[in-house]
């Protein structure tokens, strides 16, 4: 089902609609959005629609596809905003009728500032819990406004937070526990020449000496010098996770990551005097409060919150500023298209993940291209081209 509201008149004080955003437009020096232009605005509608794409490299026997739920708000000025939620597999029409029936209905006729009304939009979902497929729900709001704010100032969502399209480090990724290992080898051999200077791979078979073979074939191929990246996706307890990273200690991972449930605060404190490797995770939180939580335990040595799942830009943004605070780093999980535009968000190191062959514009979901351009070169990079708005502007179905 798709809501659709129709634009309530203008108020008398709200700003005159600007012309339409010129592509030409210089990106304004933004370090913090000005509030002023979005503040009199009110939304009047959201509507959402559900793509779906077949992946090329299929996550595992059951991940063949992703959804993408696009976002459509109209403000009270009829100007628009187009964002988008995603998740792989798990939560897509709950997601979108959680959009449909609880946020639009909600939203209308309130402000369109989107971090003032990401707060308020989600105390009222708290019934549905506080993370997950709420937060998720609210990303395709956040995004849709953050893009009409910067539609209305003619600049991008990345020039609204400073960014000057300066390139970033990328690092190579594959979901490949379900591969065989030489077709792993023959993946960790695309990147070598490629130029990446670090990649990672997923761990946790049932078997721990599977992962011991396909992790020493791996550091084989990549050589002492280029950093492997290692991702359990929680598959582990406590006693596995020990197990496993005493095992894989001669490796030299850069990091494990989600080796343990992601909510197990406790086991995560018992795991860190277990081992040297640093720690990542974070991309199965969802609030603040749980990203305080696990960096005030010090159990973390970088925090990857997605964009989409912790709800938006407007949580991230507060998300890094926690991880500065605290000095850890911040590597945003996937969804390059979109990570990528919020870096000047993060300060500091930070390195993107490009998964072989998922972004958004190779599986078919963009209507025009991506303003995140790839680069090659040792190692590859990303940056983000000149554009107005969000920039990642979906096909229709
Ligand atoms: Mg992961």
């Amino acid at each position: 089902m798709t809501t659709t509201s129709p634009a309530r008149a203008a108020r008398p004080d709200a700003p005159a609609r600007p012309d339409a955003p010129s592509p030409a437009a210089s990106p304004a020096p933004a370090a913090s959005p000005a509030l002023e232009a979005s503040a009199p605005l009110t939304v009047a509608g959201l509507e959402t629609r559900l793509l779906t794409r077949p992946l090329t490299r299929p996550w595992g026997p059951d991940v063949t596809e992703l959804h993408v739920i696009a976002t459509r708000v109209t403000l009270s000025d009829g100007s628009v905003g187009e964002g988008f939620t995603w998740t792989p597999t798990i939560g897509a029409r709950a997601a979108r009728s959680l959009l449909d029936h609880d946020i639009a209905p909600f939203v209308q006729g309130r402000t369109a500032h989107p971090e003032a009304l990401w707060d308020t939009a989600w105390a009222h979902l708290h019934e549905a819990g506080a993370g997950g497929l709420t937060t998720i729900a609210l990303a395709g709001l956040d995004l849709a406004l953050w893009d009409a704010t910067a539609k209305r100032q003619s600049t991008s969502v990345h020039a609204l937070f400073g960014g000057t399209g300066a390139p970033v480090t990328a690092y190579g990724s594959g979901v490949n526990l379900h591969v065989s290992t030489d077709d792993l080898v023959a993946q960790v051999g695309r990147w070598v020449e490629a130029g990446y200077r670090a990649v990672k791979i997923k761990v946790g078979s049932p078997d721990l000496t599977r992962d011991v073979q396909r992790l020493a074939a791996v550091r084989a191929a990549l050589g002492p010098d280029r950093e492997l990246m290692i991702d359990a996706n929680q598959r582990w307890d406590l006693g596995q996770a020990r197990r496993a990273l005493s095992a894989f200690e001669r490796f030299d991972p850069a990091w494990i990551e989600e080796p343990l449930r992601a909510g197990d605060l406790a086991a995560h404190r018992a795991l860190r005097g277990a081992t040297a490797i640093p720690i990542a995770l974070g991309e199965n939180l969802h609030t603040l409060h749980q990203f305080r939580d696990f960096l005030e335990a010090g159990v973390v040595d970088i925090v990857q919150p997605n964009v989409v799942r912790v709800g938006g830009i407007t949580p991230f943004r507060r998300i890094a500023a926690l991880a500065r605070a605290h000095s850890v780093e911040l590597a945003p999980h996937l969804l390059t298209d979109l990570s990528a535009l919020v870096v000047p968000c993060i300060g500091g190191r930070v390195r993107i993940e490009e998964v072989e062959d998922a972004s958004f514009g190779h599986l078919g979901f963009l209507a025009h291209p991506s303003p995140v351009a790839r680069h090659a070169g040792t190692p590859p990079t990303v940056n983000v081209e000149p554009h107005v708005g969000l920039g990642l502007v979906l096909k229709d179905d």
